[in-house]
């Protein structure tokens, strides 16, 4: 944790951002929770706790920043709710999501998988492909298992 923290702050040094504490409470909540897809009313809860005095419009304003800086990527699963969540280091592209339709869980792929579907693209619209957002819908394993007629 500490060290990703390190390599973030000087993500934001190298564009000539500081990591407040205000904004290092907002890094630390989203790396605690990095499994799950917290929208930004959720992380300003979760960075009261450990700072009361903070503002969501302090951390709405940190979200954005990181979001530039790529730190995280912005997704919306259809229920017109922006969620934030940390790019997998290194990963040239957004990772996917499965958005169970039963009980509304979200998985997620970390491999990119999309390899020969990219270079198709590509080549037959000659389209420079810079990132992705792929959302599959179904039903989960979770959900599978306990339907006796599936
Ligand atoms: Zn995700
Ligand atoms: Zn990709
Ligand atoms: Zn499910």
């Amino acid at each position: 944790m500490e060290q990703r923290i390190d390599r973030i702050k000087k993500q934001l040094q190298s564009q000539s951002y500081k990591l407040t504490p205000q904004r290092e409470a907002t890094v630390r909540v989203l790396l605690e929770h990095e499994d799950d897809h917290l929208s930004a009313e959720d992380v300003y809860m979760l960075v009261k706790e450990k700072y009361p005095e903070i503002g969501l419009a302090t951390v709405y304003r940190t979200l954005e920043l990181l979001t530039e800086l790529k730190v995280v990527d912005k997704i919306n699963f259809g229920d017109g709710v922006s969620r934030y969540d940390l790019r997998q280091e290194g990963a040239a592209h957004f990772h996917h999501h499965l958005v169970c339709l039963e009980c509304g869980a979200v998985d997620e792929i970390q491999e990119d998988l999309l390899g020969d579907v990219e270079d198709e693209v590509e080549k037959r619209w000659n389209f420079q492909i810079k990132d992705h957002r792929l959302t599959f819908h179904g039903i989960c394993h979770r959900c599978h298992s306990e339907d006796p007629s599936s």
